[in-house]
């Protein structure tokens, strides 16, 4: 059975991934901050561990590699995310935006080395990353939502810049827009229903070959511009 460790899986797209995975039969690695309070998560069926991980904090990333020791993981999949200040120009607040850029683009930079030899174990050599096409300056960018915009932009390229690293090691890097989605961020009056959210990034992940590594993709595994 494959393995997938999932960040940020208590709430909204990563609870729906983390449910989907195990009731396709993988062991699922959820990992969130607070895993006592993690009540849907623990009522997934399936071979679900809920571990503890803050993304925002490089020593919890070490408590967890220490924890999972040298354990194969298949699929390493960053979705915890935050959208910081909503504010546009002239609103900007420099520790809001370093903190959205701290969880957006650094930690899973943080987390693909750190499980590197993990992912060096496993069958399946994948790292994922949920970014936004918010994060896409060819997309063209509409104004507002400086800090996560420009935390999407950085984290597609670390992704895209892994990529290119990471290919002679045989591990494919890309980055996913989950579209604009019914969950806490993205609110009632998204279009897109979690479930076929979460659908379509499994179905991209699952057909994605080492020569489509470094990419951006769409849910509906159409390409974004970057
Ligand atoms: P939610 O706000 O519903 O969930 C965010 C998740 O990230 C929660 O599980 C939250 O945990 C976790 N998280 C935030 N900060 C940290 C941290 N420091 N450490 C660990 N976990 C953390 O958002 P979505 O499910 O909608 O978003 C998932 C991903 O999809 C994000 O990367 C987001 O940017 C991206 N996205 C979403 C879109 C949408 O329309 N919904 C559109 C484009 C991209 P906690 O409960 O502890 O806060």
């Amino acid at each position: 059975m494959p393995t997938i460790l999932i960040t940020g899986a208590n709430r909204g797209i990563g609870l729906e991934l983390a449910k989907r995975y195990a009731a396709a039969g993988w062991v699922v690695i959820a990992c969130c901050r607070k895993p006592k309070e993690a009540r849907a998560l623990a009522a997934i069926r399936g071979e679900v561990e809920i571990r503890t991980l803050d993304v925002a904090k490089p020593a919890s990333i070490a408590r967890l590699k220490a924890a999972l020791g040298k354990r194969p993981i298949d699929l390493l999949l960053n979705n915890a995310g935050v959208y910081g200040q909503r504010g546009g120009f002239g609103r900007t607040d420099p520790k809001d935006f370093l903190a959205t850029i701290q969880v957006n683009s650094l930690a899973p930079l943080l987390l693909a080395e750190a499980l590197l030899p993990n992912l060096m174990k496993g069958g399946m050599k994948k790292i994922a990353s949920i970014t936004s096409k918010m994060g896409s300056i060819g997309d063209g960018p509409g104004g507002g939502g400086y800090a996560y915009r420009a935390s999407k932009t950085a984290l597609n390229m670390v992704m895209a810049n892994a990529a290119a690293e990471l290919k002679g090691k045989g591990i494919s890097v890309v980055v996913l827009h989950p579209g604009w989605v019914q969950t806490d961020m993205g609110g009632r009056n998204a279009p897109v229903k979690v479930g076929d959210s979460a659908a379509g990034i499994m179905r991209v992940i699952d057909g994605l070959t080492p020569a489509q590594s470094g990419r951006f993709f769409n849910y509906d595994g159409s390409t974004i511009p970057w």
